[in-house]
């Protein structure tokens, strides 16, 4: 097993820039370029749509310190890689070529845009990038009419952010609940309940057909022929991972994602690919898992920096994911599908301090705990256990 003299990774986000920190926290002295596209150093998204959007914060959380991308990698930002030849084994990005012997894609994804009338309105966005995040602030003022189209996760946090600003919010969705793909019904209606009651004006089970205005929006359309009244729209219809580079490359594809093994490793011998973009043999799942979470991007990427560097360790960690809305703090641990899963709930989902389960067979297949603090380490041993557990234990009895 030789070290690589020389690594590329493409994507200076999460995934990307936890592998670069971790490849020099264990040892590799090689070569190391960073390719991002971003104007920015690598950086966290989760405050993009908490601390930053509510105005409690000026700057993201950065993935190393200024310094470490000074010294100690070639970080190239505002930078676009346009191919991989995996058989010359280089990158291609900026006018030049950079040589790799081992390459990691980390190149996440990107916002879904909407393909209706008036979508390149100015007024009408997305969130992703730090950029957004600022530029959606400065609209977020007291009176401003913000409708956000898509009540899931960054729908339902931007919505509270705009709330704080003082902002008339409506937000639309074509489904029954807000989150009810990962939540299901009953959990998500706690969700529709904590923003209404925070007077964003929910609107289920409604269509977007449009978006009109003279140069900048100024209603969105909605099927039926009502309008909403709009000076920002934000447009929170999930995302799509970056997968062209990879797919010209002639790597496999899977599950909307690129193809890798337990250990993260692609078709290609040589090149990796970690974060949102990984679609992954996970060991512990039956079928491929591609993971669009904070806690998925970190964790990978610190994995793989051992196999870049000739390892083959199997990454097994469960999905994690945590958000913040209002007063309401959640985290969800493993996987589960609420429309095949049977939901037992503890605690008060009412009052929203309570702990949902997913059970499939005898076992938790996921967990939530919403404000309700004390039981993460019981949670993610039930999801990792997977023991056979009674639904009298989850309601009221030791999860221990
Ligand atoms: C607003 C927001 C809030 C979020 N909040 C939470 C949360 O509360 N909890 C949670 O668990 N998760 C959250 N997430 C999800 C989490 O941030 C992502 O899962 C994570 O950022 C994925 O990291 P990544 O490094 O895989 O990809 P990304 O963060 O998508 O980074 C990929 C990078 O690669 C760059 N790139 C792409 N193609 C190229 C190319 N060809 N050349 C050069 N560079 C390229 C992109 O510009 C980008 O900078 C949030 C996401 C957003 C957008």
């Amino acid at each position: 097993m030789s070290t690589p003299e020389r690594i590329v990774i493409i994507g200076a986000s999460l995934a990307g820039g936890s592998a670069a920190l971790a490849l020099r926290e264990q040892g590799y002295d090689g070569d190391l370029t960073v390719i991002g596209e971003e104007p920015h150093r690598p950086y966290e998204r989760p405050p993009l749509s908490k601390s930053v959007l509510l105005g409690d914060a000026e700057e993201p959380d950065w993935v190393g310190e200024e310094s470490f991308w000074a010294d100690r990698a070639t970080l190239v930002t505002g930078t676009v890689a346009t191919s991989i030849d995996p058989g010359r084994k280089v990158v291609s990005a900026g006018g030049r070529e950079h040589a790799y012997d081992k390459l990691l894609i980390a190149t996440g994804s990107a916002p879904r845009r909407l393909d209706l009338a008036g979508a390149d309105l100015d007024g009408v966005g997305t969130l992703r990038t730090y950029d957004d995040s600022l530029a959606l602030r400065a609209r977020f003022t007291e009176g401003a009419q913000v409708v956000i189209v898509g009540a899931g996760w960054i729908g339902c946090e931007t919505a509270a952010a705009a709330r704080k600003h003082g902002a008339q919010v409506t937000m639309l969705d074509p489904l029954s609940a807000p989150l009810v793909r990962v939540l299901g019904d009953q959990v998500g209606s706690a969700f529709a309940a904590l923003h209404r009651e925070h007077d964003v004006d929910l609107r289920l089970g409604v269509g977007v057909t449009g978006f009109a205005g003279d140069d900048a929006v100024s209603e969105v359309r909605l099927a039926g022929g009502a309008t909403v009244p709009a000076d920002t729209v934000v447009v929170g219809v999930g995302a799509i991972p970056n997968i062209a580079l990879a797919d010209a490359a002639g790597l496999e594809l899977a599950a909307g994602g690129i193809a890798v093994d337990a250990a993260l490793r692609t078709s290609d011998a040589d090149i990796y690919a970690a974060g949102d973009v990984a679609a992954h043999d996970h060991p512990f799942y039956a079928e491929r898992v591609r993971v669009e979470h904070w806690a998925n991007a970190l964790e990978q990427g610190k994995h793989v920096a051992a196999n870049l560097l000739g390892e083959s360790r199997p990454y097994e960690l469960r999905p994690f994911f945590f958000s913040d809305q209002y007063d309401l703090g959640c985290e969800y641990r493993g996987l589960a599908d609420p429309a095949r899963d049977r939901l037992v709930i503890r605690g008060d989902l009412e009052a929203r301090e309570f702990i949902a389960f997913w059970l499939r067979d005898d076992h938790v297949a996921a967990a939530m705990n919403v404000n309700a603090w004390d039981d993460g380490d019981a949670l993610t041993e039930l999801v990792e256990s997977r023991r056979p557990v009674s639904v009298d234990d989850l309601v009221s009895g030791s999860l221990g």
